[in-house]
């Protein structure tokens, strides 16, 4: 994934074209700002090192597991926006360990069966950008992200992006979300809401 996307008609889409690009590239959501970048790629100034020390309110821990966890994405892409990451400070995929590697599948699952029930989103983006040239926002600490899709969520993403009210509505979603946790599978016998897109949609 690049910062370079190039979208088909983007002149006919409303809205400013920077916020738009963040929907297209969800790595640049991730710390985007640089006041919440850490100063240097050390446990101690990582965040996903120092959540899980929090209480789940204080840190948006949604589930803890054995080896890894998800929190809530401080600036969700959609919301909803789950990372899944390691307790131990690794940043590549092939860093971890297999119980890591078992542990981030199966909390990835539980988050798509989780968020199905509490919000049903027509799809998800699940993946991980592997170092900063490929757009890790926090690239020293390993993290799955699970985004929630909707049609036509594009339409209101800047608004959500830029307002003040984003901090309460993670709280929100945290509880949502960790109250509703689904730790087995769950998901409709047909699973209706994972729907083609409509024409001209993404
Ligand atoms: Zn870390």
């Amino acid at each position: 994934m690049t910062d370079e996307v190039h979208v088909d008609h983007l002149g006919e889409l409303a809205g400013v074209p920077d916020a738009f690009q963040r929907l297209w590239t969800p790595h640049r959501m991730v710390y985007i700002d640089g006041a919440h970048k850490p100063a240097d790629s050390s446990e101690a100034e990582c965040p996903f090192c120092t959540a899980p020390g929090r209480s789940d309110v204080d840190g948006l821990v949604v589930c803890r597991g054995q080896h890894a966890f998800v929190v809530m994405n401080l600036f969700p892409y959609n919301p909803g926006h789950l990372l899944v990451c390691p307790y131990r400070h690794v940043s590549l995929y092939t860093e971890a360990n297999a119980d890591e590697v078992a542990e981030i599948a199966e909390l990835t699952r539980q988050a798509m069966w989780t968020l199905e029930t509490v919000s049903g989103p027509a799809g998800f983006n699940i993946g991980m950008n592997q170092g900063p040239i490929a757009g890790a926002g926090i690239a020293a600490h390993l993290h799955q992200h699970v985004v929630p899709r909707w049609q036509g969520d594009s339409n209101f993403l800047p608004i959500i992006a830029q307002t003040k009210a984003v901090p309460q509505l993670l709280s929100d979603a945290r509880q949502r979300l960790a109250e509703g946790w689904l730790s087995e599978p769950h998901w409709p016998t047909e699973p209706h809401r994972l729907t083609e897109p409509q024409e001209g949609q993404a």
